[in-house]
């Protein structure tokens, strides 16, 4: 149906993922409302690492992932940990996981990845450098640093190597330069392999000024509003209960982030999604700051230098919905970076974080219908990748609603693949 002006929609969250989707559904023409249970993107897209990174094409179901994982069952320190439950939907969502974790699929996936990569870092190009200010926009690459000739080896040969058959663009710096290209890393590191296309910005002032944006032309914004469930008729969503009241539309999105694959079951069917908690600590900037953003891969950990400050983040903990904030993962977070960078960290922690990653086992985002419904759509799944993958989740979105063709084929996002 195309869409009209009085048309309605209510998106359900408003995380990076929820105002993305009234952008794009604004610029549309339809009235919109974000309903957020608790504060404007205070949850996964609050204080990750802010990499807006079309290289990141290779998924988490890689054929080694499941062997880490496994291992990870007996070592409570490990970065990327799955905690043993018994929980027949955690164990499916594992099984399905594991059925992925081959050569063969990882090379499909990041097909589709990809596009949808490619598609959202133009649409960022535009939108930070026109319609959205300060949000610590940097187009400076991405470096990977590694402490061991061996292990970059291993990086060029799958990460790397993937990545070119896709165009990704990167160049190698050896160990000796590394210091010429960021006089903030350590001497003896064996090297590094940029990717120049990948940006990064500060993930919560990216919402904060999106959104006012938006309030600025027109969408609604109602915070502390939980969806609660739905009013069916037929094949129709008629209207949803809310902690504020039944509320209406023509149109629901539904992009609530972790939680969305048991929400879903409200509307139809539950998705197969599984939080993927991982952890930030925010520093004061130290003395000698990267230049630009780095991923440490030997030690799974990441930094962002931002101007108003110095983020690390990491690990992938399959734990359900665990809320803790360990000292002993922060600690391992400021250990881990130590062995790269010539300064000593500051050493207070101005915020310490986690959020849940909304991870499928395909690897996939879930945008588009959801089966035997006409009037909602999906907008999910993003695994660690929501930040970077935002505006092209919305124009899909918004496309999908007016009943346009898609701007990439979205068939590989579909929610219907897990008929
Ligand atoms: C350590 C870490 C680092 C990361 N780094 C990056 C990165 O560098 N680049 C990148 O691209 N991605 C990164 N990610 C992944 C990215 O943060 C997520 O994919 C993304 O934030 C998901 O956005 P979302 O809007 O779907 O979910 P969320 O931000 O979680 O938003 C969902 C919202 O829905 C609301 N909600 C839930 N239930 C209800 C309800 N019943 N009613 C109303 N509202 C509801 C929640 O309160 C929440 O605000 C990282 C994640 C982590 C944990």
């Amino acid at each position: 149906m195309a869409g009209q002006e009085t048309d309605k929609v209510i998106v359900i969250g408003g995380g990076v993922i929820g105002i993305a989707c009234a952008h794009y559904l604004n610029q549309a023409g339809y009235a919109v409302t974000v309903l957020e249970s608790g504060s404007l993107a205070a949850a996964c897209s609050h204080g990750n690492c802010g990499y807006i990174c079309p290289s990141h094409v290779l998924p988490l179901t890689t054929p080694g992932a499941l062997r880490e994982g496994l291992k990870s069952l007996l070592n409570p320190s490990a970065s990327f940990r799955i905690k043993p439950r018994l929980e027949p939907a955690f164990i499916r969502w594992l099984w399905q996981f594991s059925r992925r974790c081959s050569a063969r699929q990882m090379l499909e996936t990041a097909k589709h990845l990809n596009a949808i990569l490619e598609s959202s870092a133009a649409e960022y190009r535009r939108l930070l450098t026109g319609e959205i200010d300060g949000a610590e926009y940097r187009q400076s690459g991405l470096l990977y640093v590694f402490g061991t000739a061996e292990a970059a080896e291993v990086f060029s040969a799958n990460e790397r190597a993937v990545s070119a058959r896709h165009g990704v663009r990167s160049d190698w710096i050896e160990g000796a330069d590394l210091r010429d290209f960021d006089g903030a890393l350590k001497p003896d590191l064996a090297g590094g392999v940029l990717f120049p296309d990948d940006a990064s910005l500060r993930p919560d002032q990216l919402t904060a000024q999106w959104a006012a944006l938006l309030k600025g032309r027109g969408v609604t914004f109602r915070e502390g509003v939980r969806f609660e469930n739905v009013e069916r008729s037929g094949r129709m969503i008629s209207a949803i209960k809310t902690s504020a009241g039944a509320m209406q539309a023509d149109h629901y999105v539904l992009a609530a982030g972790a939680i969305s694959g048991r929400l879903a079951g409200y509307f139809g069917r539950a998705m197969p999604i599984e939080p993927g908690k991982g952890y930030s600590i925010t520093l004061d900037r130290p003395k000698q700051t990267p230049r630009v953003p780095m991923l440490f891969p030997e030690h799974h950990v990441g930094i962002t230098p931002f101007d108003s400050g110095f983020r690390i983040g990491s690990m992938m903990e399959f734990a359900g919905f665990d809320s803790a904030i360990p000292q002993r993962r922060l600690q391992q977070l400021r250990r881990s970076v130590a062995h790269y960078l010539v300064d000593d960290l500051p050493k207070n922690n101005i915020e310490e974080w986690y959020g849940w990653r909304p991870m499928t086992w395909d690897s996939l985002p879930i945008i588009g219908a959801m089966p035997d419904t006409d009037n909602v759509c999906l907008a999910t799944g993003h695994n660690m990748l929501g930040m970077t993958l935002a505006p092209a989740t919305g124009k899909l979105v918004a496309e999908h609603i007016q009943g346009q063709i898609a701007h990439i084929d979205p068939t590989p996002f579909s929610p219907a693949r897990f008929n």
